[in-house]
């Protein structure tokens, strides 16, 4: 078994941290030179405990990095045809850089329909099937914040990604499978044999097992165990579910997909939840609002 004190943690929290501060003084340089401060809208509908947690966050991280934000609250019942007049106006808002509408929506709202309404230009979720194509081709757009902001914290703490089996476990849109594409380009990082796992893949564990970089995006707590990792592997833990806790005054808690005290003791790296890529989200939804103004030339 690996020296569990070899094993370090792939800190997210500081890592975005950084680039808050980063972007604070991008702002700060924008207001000398007179130039437009960046501006986030954020669609929220309903009142579903982790949406609101997010939006929160997000608009809290506008409000310490100097970013303009705006907080659009609609009720559980509002209309699809309200929200799609909303986004409309927003698109056409030259006030506003860029905005994301918080998933899920209620079962009455079609997804599908609403993300492809955003001006893609103003996509910094980068949901946009536009922006989809333009990662696929390495072209100018919005990555995806969630793998965007797994890149950076690869990046960020020198972890070698060329050449490396990556498995990836979990193949959703905004996840998963544009994970997989990204760290299978020809980049820095990237440079990646990637494996994309899912619910039918045959012998997971086996799979898993060849990770020398290894990613769950499932949404399973301890769905990762021990006997799955590498000796020495790289573990980044996307899964946020919560959990009830009665120890805590709010009743739950965060967990992620990893069996964090077994996989610590085998891995070189591993992500905490939370405190690891969720932090990483935000910084690279905040990175995805600036890079939208300079796209337009402001
Ligand atoms: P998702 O849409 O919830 O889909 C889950 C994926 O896991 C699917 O591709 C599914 O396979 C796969 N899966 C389910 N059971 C499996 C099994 N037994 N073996 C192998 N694969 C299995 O995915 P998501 O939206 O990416 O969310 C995944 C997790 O990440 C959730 O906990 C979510 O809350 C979290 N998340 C966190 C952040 C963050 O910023 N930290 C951001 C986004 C999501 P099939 O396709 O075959 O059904």
């Amino acid at each position: 078994m690996a020296d569990k004190t070899n094993m370090q943690l792939l800190d997210g929290k500081t890592t975005a941290d950084a680039i808050r501060r980063e972007l604070a003084e991008a702002v700060k340089l924008r207001k000398k030179e007179g130039k437009k401060i960046p501006h986030l809208a954020a669609i929220i509908v309903g009142y579903d405990g982790g949406s609101i947690t997010y939006v929160s966050a997000k608009v809290k991280a506008c409000n310490q990095i100097g970013f303009e934000s705006t907080l659009i609250q609609y009720d559980e019942s509002v209309s699809e045809e309200v929200l799609m007049n909303k986004i409309k106006t927003l698109n056409e808002d030259k006030s506003i850089d860029g905005f994301i509408v918080q998933l899920p929506l209620p079962q009455h709202i079609d997804e599908l329909k609403v993300t492809l309404a955003i001006d893609p230009a103003k996509d910094v979720d980068g949901f946009h099937p536009v922006n989809l194509g333009k990662m696929v081709l390495n072209l100018p757009g919005f990555l995806p914040a969630t793998p965007a902001g797994i890149l950076e914290l690869l990046k960020r703490n020198n972890i070698d990604t060329q050449g490396k089996n990556c498995v990836v476990v979990g193949r959703s849109n905004i996840v998963g499978t544009p994970l997989s594409i990204l760290l299978g380009r020809n980049s820095d990082p990237g440079n990646c044999t990637v494996t994309l796992a899912h619910s039918k893949t045959n012998n997971l564990k086996e799979i898993c097992r060849n990770a020398d970089i290894l990613i769950s995006a499932v949404g399973k707590p301890e769905f990762i165990t021990g006997d799955m990792v590498k000796e020495g592997a790289v573990v980044i833990d996307v899964g946020t579910t919560r959990v009830t806790d009665a120890s805590r005054q709010r009743g739950w808690k965060l967990r992620g997909d990893v069996k964090f005290d077994e996989v610590s003791e085998k891995c070189s790296f591993i992500t905490p939840v939370p405190g690891g890529v969720g932090p990483m989200t935000i910084a690279s939804l905040m990175i995805n609002t600036l890079k939208a103004l300079e796209l337009r030339g402001k």
